[in-house]
């Protein structure tokens, strides 16, 4: 084991200090990162808040991690000291199932080990990126391409995904019209991913606050829901709605805006149960679906896809000693579009 500098949370809803994480050896198919940059999502927070059950402290979050290789192991083939690479959600899966041999690792069936706050193969809890160095399986492990920046790639490991798996399963394209519910880290994301794959793209925003920011990252409407003209203007519109938020929002009216045999596909995680009149459904074969993250090789054709395109995320890079002020200011929704900390400052 080897002791690295991290940030980590001592207890629910206590602020993160500077601490020391341990790392395991390098075994045979392992790759040590030097992390560069680790974004802040949105789960982080409700991890270590515990408001989504029960946390492992002290915990190091982070599953937004860019960096280069320093060691590879002896069986590693797919990468070797100075590429660019960056880990995602998870560090590992039970690699056997039909899910983990489908490519749908996300969904492995015994339980992917996330990248913070799981049990691990060696039984220890897994820490995340908030720290100077890791260690990961190279199954696990992706490649970053050498067009995108590693600040900006950060974010791509979780909001990047989460937006391009459902954008490209439910076809997001030329001809299609595709609506992103809301404008934050996620939303954001999904705003380019969809423009860059052709489709005719709609901003539903609760305001029109940032209504400059969304036509400029490429959307081609943006509209605030607040307004229920925009739900009388916009009804049977969209071949695919993409939900980002996290608030509890009016699904039934939501639906009204897809076209016949639409989808309404919720990436967001809001924490009470939705009320639903299932006629929304049934009146025009309407799907309401959910989306988590990706697999591994989706992961990196998203990183391709971005590189392609020039896609990285909007950042606000940070120091580590901001990090609970970032915090505050996720929960606020101010931030554009995602912190970023530099983790030399760790
Ligand atoms: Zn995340
Ligand atoms: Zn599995």
């Amino acid at each position: 084991m080897t002791s690295v500098a991290a940030y980590a949370a001592p207890a629910a809803k206590a602020p993160l200090e500077r601490t020391t994480v341990e790392r395991r050896e390098v075994g045979e198919h392992d790759v040590l990162i030097d992390i560069k940059y680790a974004g802040i999502c949105h789960s982080d927070i409700h991890t270590v808040r515990e408001e989504w059950g029960k946390t492992h402290f002290p915990l190091t979050p982070g599953h937004e991690i860019a960096g280069v290789v320093t060691e590879v192991g002896s069986g590693v083939t797919r990468f070797k000291v100075g590429d660019r690479v960056g880990v995602g959600c998870m560090v590992d899966s039970c690699r056997e199932c039909e899910n983990c041999r489908g490519g749908v690792e996300q969904h492995c069936l015994k339980g992917n080990v996330g990248t913070y706050g799981s049990r691990g193969r060696d039984g220890e809890i897994t820490q995340g990126g908030y720290s100077t160095h890791i260690v990961v399986d190279e199954n696990y492990t992706l490649r970053i391409p050498d067009g995108l920046s590693l600040d900006v790639a950060a974010p791509l490991l979780c909001a990047g995904i989460t937006t391009y798996s459902p954008l490209k399963n439910y076809g997001a394209g030329p001809g299609k019209k595709v609506a992103v519910v809301g404008l934050g880290g996620l939303g954001h994301m999904a705003v380019k991913i969809a423009h860059a794959m052709g489709a005719e793209v709609t901003v539903l925003s609760q305001s029109l606050r940032k209504k400059e920011d969304g036509l400029k990252l490429g959307a081609d409407h943006y509209y605030a829901t607040a307004d229920p003209r925009t739900f009388e203007e916009l009804r049977g519109n969209f071949d695919l709605i993409v939900s980002t938020v996290s608030a509890n929002v009016d699904f039934n009216a939501y639906l009204g805006l897809l076209k016949t045999g639409g989808t309404l596909v919720n990436v967001g995680a809001p924490e009470n149960p939705i009320s639903l009149q299932l006629f929304a459904l049934i009146g025009g074969n309407k799907n309401l679906a959910g989306s988590m993250i990706g697999g591994i090789a989706e992961t990196q054709e998203m990183l391709d896809f971005c590189a392609e395109h020039g896609l990285g995320a909007e950042i606000e890079l940070i120091s580590a000693d901001r990090i609970n002020e970032a915090y505050e200011r996720v929960v606020a929704s101010d931030v554009r579009y995602r912190f970023v900390i530099d983790t030399a400052t760790i």
